[in-house]
């Protein structure tokens, strides 16, 4: 089979004011970044016509090895094959990070024959989200400092400013750092840190901003620390929210690009789900409604970390409900879960397979939990073998779930066209949602129903430090706000090593951050950390500039 890039050169992509105008987008609205990305206009929403008739579809996973088994590469083949089907679909995406590009993961633009083009573009820089966001966060820490260096008239205690600086790049050597060292010019030293840009609360509250005057109120009432009288200290306070509207304008307009098929594709903020809420924006999902019958989105890692916050946080929020739901698994995924290791992946073995069910099933009830039907979609990889995949297949079917193999990554849209047929089944039996827990309960008791229900933990440990913050969210009378939960995407529980479906352990809430501006608080568990390494030999070690421009090994 061809590379992903020798892939993309066999197709010719519609110039992108044609495929916004197929979906009805009126001229006004379109913005190009060139002939192959536009952004639309936030206000394309209000004259829609189909206002969210379209049915959204929620693509999650089953826990994933590090490579990802496939949430947004299957996502791009389904929407292809309701194209061929000649129904009316978009897509709605998140954007990629430089961290996971240039580290460990790759990019995040699908592969084989089910891609969003152009790659390289949407994969570094794209039309600059991601820096307008690491800007709003930066100036944020940039006035904080710079306010205290004035004479701190807000009275801001250094040692409890919450806020951290941001980039868009794995280094861990900037986690926990020293700042304002070198004597009186150089402003008041303190401790500090930096997180990936994707776990910014600017991100989160960016996807979350359902237009331009929500965007002021979350931005203002975002939390930056505590007074030396510990009173919280809001953005608000600094006196920048319109600087950080000004940086922030554009990048709140929902980017449209195209699969290789043709199919339109909203790309639009991006969040981690291990450390942050994992979902793209509420505007590029509601664009994607309002434009088209069938309205695709992801959300992950497993379905545990993205699908529960694309429930508990983002429907709830945004008012939204998914007609149906694809989990994504494979054999690869399911063997290291059955026990084998995972330098042996590729190889046939029905035992490990079956051994590794347990994780499907658990993914299955996760599901079923919000009232919802699951279609599993097995993503066939090249050394995938039919006794193998005929095990998952029974398994699955013999629950009265409804199963497709997709082989969209080999034949694009085609390689789907069961599993899209599967979903216009499931979205026949579709139930209203019922979130898994209520925002009236107590912090303590939704932290404890989302790790039992979701990730099957017998209970759950709080440190001091976790305990001392809890007071802080009853002080700040933010008790009613939902959860997001940062945890190891590598399993179902805290502890990342432990693969299949782990059962009577103890999840550890390690801290518990205030997000008033994205309006949730960010549960720390295990030893999670918001700003991740590079591995050993990094996935930037691949990447190269040719002679005419082109780029090559990002992908
Ligand atoms: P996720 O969105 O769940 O993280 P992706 O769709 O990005 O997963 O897929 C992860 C990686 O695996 C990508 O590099 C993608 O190209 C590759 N991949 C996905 N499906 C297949 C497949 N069926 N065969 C080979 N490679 C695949
Ligand atoms: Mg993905």
């Amino acid at each position: 089979m061809l590379n992903d890039a020798e892939i993309v050169k066999q197709f010719k992509p519609k110039p992108i004011v044609e495929v916004a105008k197929s979906l009805g987008i009126d001229e006004q609205y379109i913005m190009p970044y060139g002939s192959e990305i536009t952004k639309i206009h936030a206000d394309a929403l209000k004259q829609a016509t189909k206002q969210n008739s379209g049915k959204l579809i929620l693509v999650s996973a089953t826990t994933p090895t590090p490579a990802g088994e496939g949430k947004t590469t299957t996502t791009i083949g389904l929407g292809q094959a309701f194209t061929r089907l000649g129904d009316s679909v978009c897509l709605a995406l998140r954007e990629p990070s430089l961290g996971p590009c240039l580290g460990m993961k790759g990019g995040a633009t699908g592969g084989g024959y089910s891609q969003v083009v152009p790659v390289d573009r949407i994969n570094l820089h794209f039309t600059g989200d991601f820096h307008a966001i690491t800007s709003a966060n930066n100036l944020i820490s940039a006035s904080i400092d710079n306010h205290i260096y004035h004479g701190n008239a807000l009275n801001i205690d250094p040692r409890q400013i919450v806020w951290r600086r941001v980039m868009d790049m794995n280094d861990r050597s900037l986690r926990k750092i020293v700042l304002g060292l070198g004597g009186k010019m150089q402003g008041i030293p303190r401790e500090g840190g930096f997180d990936i840009t994707a776990a910014s609360e600017v991100m989160a509250i960016l996807c979350l901003a359902k237009d331009f005057e929500d965007l002021e109120n979350r931005l203002d009432n975002t939390l930056i620390g505590y007074s030396y009288t510990d009173e919280p200290v809001f953005v608000k306070a600094l006196g920048i929210t319109g600087a950080l509207l000004a940086l922030l304008r554009d990048a709140l307009h929902p980017n449209l690009v195209q699969s290789l098929e043709g199919t339109p594709t909203f790309i639009h903020g991006g969040p981690f789900a291990n450390i942050a809420h994992g979902c793209n924006s509420v505007l590029a999902t509601k664009m994607a409604m309002h434009h088209a019958e069938w309205a695709i989105t992801e959300a992950g890692f497993g379905f545990d970390l993205g699908a529960e916050k694309f429930f508990d946080i983002k429907c709830r929020l945004a008012e939204l409900d998914p007609a149906a739901v694809v989990l994504v698994t494979t054999v690869r995924a399911l063997k290291m879960h059955g026990g084998m290791d995972r330098q042996h992946l590729t190889t046939v073995n029905t035992e490990f397979v079956k051994a590794g069910l347990e994780n499907l099933d658990k993914h299955i009830e996760s599901v079923q939990l919000f009232n919802k039907t699951p279609v599993v979609a097995l993503n066939r990889f090249a050394d995938d073998s039919d006794e193998e995949i005929a095990i998952i297949r029974d398994h699955v079917e013999a629950k009265g779930i409804l199963f497709a193999e997709s082989n969209h990554f080999t034949k694009g849209g085609e390689g789907a066209i069961e599993l899209a047929e599967k979903v216009k089944i499931a979205v026949e039996q579709n139930r209203p949602f019922k979130p898994l827990y209520e925002l009236r309960d107590s912090v303590v008791d939704k932290i404890k129903k989302v790790c039992k229900a979701m990730y099957g933990a017998r209970d759950v440990a709080f440190t001091k430090e976790a305990e001392v913050d809890l007071h802080h969210v009853e002080h700040l009378k933010l008790t009613g706000l939902p959860i997001c939960i940062a945890k190891a995407p590598s399993s179902l529980s805290d502890d990342p090593l432990l693969h299949g479906r782990p059962r009577d352990f103890q999840v550890t809430v390690r801290n518990i951050q205030v997000n008033a501006g994205a309006g949730f608080l960010v549960v720390l568990t295990g030893k999670i950390m918001r700003m991740p390494g590079l591995p050993k030999e990094p996935a930037a070690t691949k990447v190269e500039l040719l002679e005419d421009g082109e780029i090559i090994g990002v992908s």
